[in-house]
């Protein structure tokens, strides 16, 4: 069934499909499949406002409970902005950017901030030398990050997604690879920044519990 995060609320609800049969409309791009869309409401009772949900479709006609169980795009689209209470304001920002980018499906614009990311996390790590990929081996070297995060790295670029290198503008960059690209971020940013802060944070309060 149709549940998105809701654009309006933020909040993961099911949206209710109106009672009538999806209008079609043609594709915005002047070529392509015809779009479907109606309205929706938001489940959540606290917010209650309608979103327009859309697909795209071959056919001629899409009945309501044919066009409802498509995977539907939404808008208002929910923009995710994460917070990352432990990286560096710069980085934050900037990692928060990244998630923005691929909420609304601006896969190219998520690489690249992710990228500026990895590149500024190894920076202030005080390792500025080389390629991208090279700052991420010697983050591995110096036991920043773990060898499974340098070998995800890897593992995605053999996928053919370049987190590190490659012409961002000439290459397809499907949703789905930015997403892969987005998620290793966010496991950097855990075992660089939140993981030791959250370790560390543990431990002051156990030495406060012993000497009070
Ligand atoms: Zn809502």
């Amino acid at each position: 069934m149709a549940s998105t995060n809701c654009g309006w609320c933020g909040v993961l609800t099911h949206m209710i499909p109106s009672s009538q049969d999806p209008i079609r409309v043609p594709n915005p791009a002047g070529y392509g499949d015809p779009v479907f869309m109606s309205t929706f409401q938001c489940s959540n009772e606290h917010c209650s406002r309608y979103s327009i949900g859309y697909t795209t479709s071959r056919s001629q006609y899409l009945s309501r409970e044919q066009f409802i169980v498509m995977p539907m795009e939404w808008e208002p689209a929910n923009v995710r902005r994460p917070n990352f209470p432990d990286v560096p304001d710069r980085i934050s920002e900037t990692a928060s950017e990244a998630h923005a980018c691929l909420s609304v499906g601006a896969a190219r614009g998520a690489v690249a901030l992710a990228r500026a990311v990895v590149e500024a996390t190894a920076k202030e790590k005080s390792i500025t030398a080389g390629s991208l990929m090279q700052k991420i081996d010697e983050m591995a070297n110096q036991g920043i990050i773990r060898e499974l995060t340098k070998e995800t790295a890897h593992a995605i670029r053999d996928g053919g997604n370049e987190i590190a290198h490659g012409d961002i503008a000439n290459d397809p960059m499907p949703l789905e690879d930015a997403t892969a690209i987005v998620e290793f971020m966010d496991s950097l940013l855990e075992e660089v920044f939140q993981h030791p802060a959250k370790l560390d944070r543990l431990r002051q309060s156990h030495q406060n519990r012993k000497n009070p």
